[in-house]
This record gives structure tokens, C-alpha cells and sequence, in this order.
């Protein structure tokens, strides 16, 4: 796991402050009973001063310290029974002093049992995912939803599915700064392409990775942007192409194809590969097209460094339409 610091102090900043509401509105609400009930105001002010009692009996030496702490524990049950008769005779539930934390496993301190609770990961994965690019389509393209049957009919198709799809969630799966492979993912428009890199994208930030999702035309458009019309204060639109731990070009090839489009690209993925960084890139040209619309230097990084996954069939979107 490897959270953008700025998210995961942001979220943990929102977490102490949650705690902290929690905790004020529970001592206000033992503040207004309190003012309201002079029984409950009564216990409260004994039960407040028991550490205090317990700090006296420690420096008292008259009688031992185990009796003293065995009375002051019996008094403090005593107490806290009053309390609770109290409660109950005036009508509040018995939780009432308690502070309503929005997670009851790890009361927003984020940590449960030593490790990260999943309340903050799934905050974390929700703010990683807003950054991400990914947009709605997070919501719409997952693993779960991938639906082999378009591919029924045709049995090597569907075969040839299974297995990208499978090999899809073993790379969420094993992810992590070392092992990190690129994929081509190869096929014509319609084959799922884009549906399974955008699952693929959103798991990999569940398991806490920066990941960043556009498509080429986007960020070609990103580093024509910070060229030619970013003002000098302005932030950087194309950074995050090569800060991001697993970068996702969609749709590469239907961009206008120039020199400075060639060579954006091929510092994009130059760089990200001596950094040991992973990229996934969807297109649709086929390997005799790559060749010819990009430079060697593209063309054999492209083949030499990442893995190639075919996607075959015929247009699912168009087959969904008819369907429905
Ligand atoms: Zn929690």
C-alpha cells in the first residue's frame, strides 16, 4: 500500500475530527442532563472524580493502595449503576453518554487490531478513485459485472475471455511495486477492453495504489496543455502521468498522431519503465498498425515490454444494444 501522503493525511485529518465531534456532542449531552437533573449532576461529578481519587489513594499511605483501589472500583460500579438507573427513569437509552464514532470497530481512529480498518481503506479507495480519472465508469465497469455471456456464441471467444479475465484478477491480485507488468490490451472496438482495464484500475486502488485512468487523446491534450497554455503558478496537468503507480491509457491510437504526440508518448512510457512503473494501454490498432503509426522506439517498447492480451469477438456494446 501506497497511499498519496496528501489523500491519506487529508482522510486521517477527517478522521480525528470526526472522533473529536463524536466525543464533544456525547459531553454535551452529559452537560445538558446534567444541568437538567440534579441526581444525574450528582453522579457525573463523583464519576468524574475518580481519577482523582485514584491519584490520592496512591499518594495516601494511611491504608494499602489494593484496598483503597478495590473501594474505589466498587464506588465506581456503584456509580455507574446509579447512572444507568438514571437513564432509564428519565428516558434516554443507556448508550447515551457514549460517543456515536461512525465506525464502531475502530471508533474513527482508522486502526482495528493493529491494522488499517477497513472503514479508512474504503475512505482512502474512495478519495484515490475521485483523483483517479475513472469518474462514473468506476460504478459501471467492475469484475462483478463483466458479463461473459455476450461471448457465448462463440466457444473460442468465450474461452479466450475466461482466461483474460482470469489473468486480469490475478494481476489485481499479485500488484504491488515490484510486480508490476504492463499489458497491451489489443482488440478491436467493443471487446471489452475498456470495461475490464477500468475494473482492473479500480481494484488495484482498493488494494491502496495511485492509480490514474484517461484516455490518450486526454492526455495528449494534458501535455499540449502544460506546453503551450499553463500559466507559470498554474499546476502541472501531465505529472501525475508519470507520479501515478499504475497508469491506464484508454483508446490509444485515436489521437492525431504528430511529432509532439510521438513524443509525449514516448517519454511517457520511457520514463515510467526505467522507474519499474506500470502502465496498461487499450487500443485498437493491431500490432502492424502500432508499427506503422508510431516511431521504433514506441513501437519496440511496446512489444518488448509489455504483455500482450488479444481481445476477440464482435462488438459487445453493439450486441448489449440489441439486446436490451
Ligand atoms: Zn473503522
Amino acid at each position: 500500500m501506497s497511499y498519496r501522503d496528501d489523500i491519506y493525511i487529508s482522510v486521517k485529518r477527517s478522521f480525528d475530527e470526526n472522533a473529536q465531534k463524536a466525543r464533544r456532542e456525547a459531553d454535551e449531552r452529559r452537560r445538558r442532563l446534567s444541568e437538567k437533573y440534579s441526581d444525574m449532576a450528582e453522579v457525573e461529578a463523583e464519576l468524574s472524580q475518580t481519577a482523582l481519587s485514584v491519584f490520592k489513594a496512591a499518594t495516601d499511605g494511611r491504608a494499602s493502595l489494593d484496598e483503597k483501589l478495590a473501594q474505589l472500583k466498587e464506588r465506581n460500579r456503584e456509580l455507574l449503576l446509579r447512572r444507568s438507573e438514571l437513564l432509564q427513569k428519565y428516558g434516554y437509552p443507556q448508550d447515551y453518554f457514549m460517543p456515536e464514532y461512525g465506525c464502531k470497530k475502530c471508533s474513527d481512529t482508522g486502526t482495528f487490531e493493529g491494522k488499517m480498518c477497513i472503514c479508512m481503506k474504503n475512505e482512502l479507495a474512495k478519495r484515490m478513485t475521485q483523483i483517479s480519472g475513472l469518474g462514473i465508469l468506476a460504478d459501471k465497469m467492475t469484475f462483478e459485472n463483466f458479463d461473459l455471456s455476450y461471448y457465448c456464441d462463440n466457444q473460442s471467444e468465450y474461452d479466450n475471455m475466461e482466461f483474460i479475465l482470469g489473468k486480469l484478477k490475478a494481476y489485481v491480485e499479485s500488484f504491488s511495486k515490484e510486480n508490476n507488468d504492463s499489458l497491451l490490451l489489443l482488440g478491436t472496438t467493443g471487446t471489452g477492453k475498456t470495461h475490464l482495464s477500468v475494473a482492473l484500475a479500480s481494484a488495484v486502488i482498493k488494494r491502496g495504489y495511485y492509480v490514474i485512468y484517461n484516455t490518450a487523446q486526454n492526455i495528449f491534450a494534458d501535455f499540449e496543455y502544460d506546453k503551450f497554455k499553463r500559466a507559470q503558478n498554474e499546476p502541472s496537468r501531465s505529472e501525475k502521468y508519470f507520479d501515478c503507480e499504475l497508469l491506464v491509457i484508454d483508446d490509444l491510437g485515436t489521437e492525431n498522431v504528430n511529432q509532439f504526440t510521438t513524443s509525449c508518448l514516448y517519454n511517457l512510457v520511457n520514463t515510467r519503465y526505467c522507474e519499474g512503473k506500470a502502465m496498461i494501454i487499450n487500443t485498437n490498432l493491431s500490432h502492424k498498425e502500432l508499427r506503422t503509426k508510431y516511431d521504433d522506439r514506441i513501437f519496440s517498447r511496446l512489444a518488448g515490454e509489455f504483455k500482450p492480451f488479444v481481445f476477440t469477438g464482435k462488438d459487445v456494446r453493439m450486441k448489449k444494444l440489441l439486446m436490451n
